[in-house]
């Protein structure tokens, strides 16, 4: 196959592939499948392959301005990114010294209304939380601790609304069920009929979690 593949052998009954955002690529197959099985199932599977990647490069170069600093996703909208001597948004434009100050300014324009969603959000679901913290998280959106705070990430600012209040509301079943059971899952569509889809798109956000380091 034209694509570099990672292969993995494991206890499994047949060959699957995944191709992450970034394009990398998978295959898992049972113990006993030899490379030239392998490769024939990768070669009938060459087209699907193809297109994926395709797809998944569009997505990458459509954010080459976020990526780049020249635009940033504020509530799921593309704002211009100025550098300037100050941290502020005005216009429809967000100015600020550094990189590092992001995280500082989207706390301090978005937290106190946040908070406020995720306290009716409480009350409506009765699942009540040990209190709310927002982090620099490298690699997660939010999380729930064993006394039931939840912590999020402060690119949830970043996020459409939408996308945002299902973070909030996959923290807030945690308090009752701390895993991703079915039970969990069940749980989560019970306050939230349609949160597969937006679970999906959340995903096409999620090369934001490695930039804003405050750290590096
Ligand atoms: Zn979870």
């Amino acid at each position: 196959m034209k694509y570099k593949y990672d292969l993995v052998w494991s206890v499994r009954r047949s060959i699957s592939i995944t191709i992450s955002a970034e394009n990398k690529i998978t295959v898992r197959c049972p113990w006993g499948v030899s490379k030239t099985e392998v490769e024939q199932f990768l070669s009938n599977k060459e087209n699907w392959i193809e297109k994926v990647v395709l797809k998944n490069s569009e997505k990458l170069t459509l954010n080459d301005d976020i990526v780049e600093y020249r635009k940033i996703y504020v509530c799921g909208k593309k704002l211009d990114l100025v550098f300037s001597d100050r941290n502020a948004f005005e216009g429809g434009t967000v100015y600020i010294k550094t990189v590092k100050d992001i995280e500082k300014l989207f706390i301090s324009e978005f937290y106190v209304a946040f908070a406020e969603r995720l306290k009716a959000m409480e009350e409506k679901t009765k699942l009540i939380s040990g209190g709310v913290f927002i982090k620099d998280y490298k690699s997660r959106w939010g999380c729930c601790d064993a006394k039931n705070i939840l912590t999020f990430n402060f690119r949830i600012f970043m996020l459409p609304q939408d996308l945002q209040e299902y973070i909030m509301l996959h923290e807030l079943c945690h308090t009752l069920c701390h895993n991703h059971s079915p039970a969990y899952w069940k749980l989560v569509k019970g306050y939230m009929p349609d949160y597969e889809n937006r679970r999906l798109r959340l995903k096409s956000f999620d090369f934001l979690v490695s930039l804003y380091s405050r750290i590096n």
